[in-house]
């Protein structure tokens, strides 16, 4: 479905991005990992691509909160596999705190990695995809990015900011072939949670186990995780020519939590 389509995910060395990558590979997509973790570790994930998948899988290692890494990244992708057809913007980082306790290194991290890194991808990215006439902007927010909860004052408004910047850039590629759309997912079960449940087992004095249950029946009806394959698979199917007239969407993935 995506043979020959070129395609950037950021944050893929863990969790939903991983996930997304191997969904888009396994549709025959080249890919460029990007994140931050042990060389080795990654060394092995883009391996893991190739030889399951066939396709070819390169590694840029940008930070994504400097802007000038980000076009390095897009342009590496160029030059390796021809193009830049598919850009999953998905690195991500949280801290939470009540706002009058917020940290201003963690509300700038956020906010750099968050919201204003996504908006530099679609910057160096986009020329090329309408140079095409074809491309996919795939955003990953959050239903943070379409509701609140306490003590993620930086976090809901990177999401929310993310949500608004895919309306725009939808908006802007209408009728171009581009198209951008933004996954809007509910408690999926990696490191980036896997803290949040530790940290509230340690603050209440519960085990683990526990706080993952007490985490999951405050929001999410399901009372199940999203899993990094099932994420996968929709963006997937927005890369897909059946979404072609899909744009500007954010589409929750949440077990009902936005429905509430
Ligand atoms: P994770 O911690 O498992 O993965 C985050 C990835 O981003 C890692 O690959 C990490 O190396 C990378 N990263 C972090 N800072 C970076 C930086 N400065 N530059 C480049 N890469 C960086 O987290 P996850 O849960 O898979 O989250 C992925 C995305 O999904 C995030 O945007 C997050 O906000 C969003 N999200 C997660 C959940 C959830 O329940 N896990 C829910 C909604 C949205």
């Amino acid at each position: 479905m995506l043979k020959g389509k070129s395609a950037i995910v950021t944050g893929s060395t863990s969790g939903i991005g991983l996930g997304i990558a191997r969904s888009l590979a396994a549709k025959g997509a080249n890919i460029l990992l990007n994140g931050f973790g042990d060389p080795a570790e990654i060394e092995k994930i883009r391996q893991a691509i190739e030889s399951e998948f066939g396709v070819k899988a390169a590694y840029n290692g940008a930070d994504i909160s400097k802007p000038e890494q980000i076009e390095a990244m897009v342009n590496q992708c160029v030059e390796t596999f021809g193009a830049v057809d598919i850009l999953v913007n998905n690195a991500g980082i949280q801290h939470t705190a009540a706002v009058e306790d917020f940290p201003q290194a963690k509300w700038d991290a956020i906010l750099a990695i968050n919201l204003s890194g996504v908006f530099w991808g679609i910057h160096y990215a986009l020329p090329h995809m309408k140079a095409k006439g074809w491309g996919r902007v795939i955003n990953i927010a959050s239903v943070h990015g379409l509701i609140a909860s306490k003590h993620k004052a930086a976090y809901v408004a990177a999401k929310h900011g993310v949500v608004g910047l895919s309306k725009v850039v939808a908006l802007e590629t209408a009728g171009t072939g581009v198209t951008c759309n933004t996954i809007c997912p509910g408690w999926v079960l990696t490191p980036l949670v896997q803290k949040q449940i530790d940290d509230m087992a340690a603050r209440e004095g519960i085990t683990v186990a526990a706080a993952q249950e007490k985490l999951l029946k405050e929001k999410q009806p399901s009372g199940q995780f999203a899993t990094p394959d099932q994420l996968g698979e929709l963006a997937a199917f927005l890369a897909s020519d059946a979404a072609a007239q899909m744009t500007g969407a954010a589409l929750p993935m949440d077990g009902g939590w936005t429905s509430q």
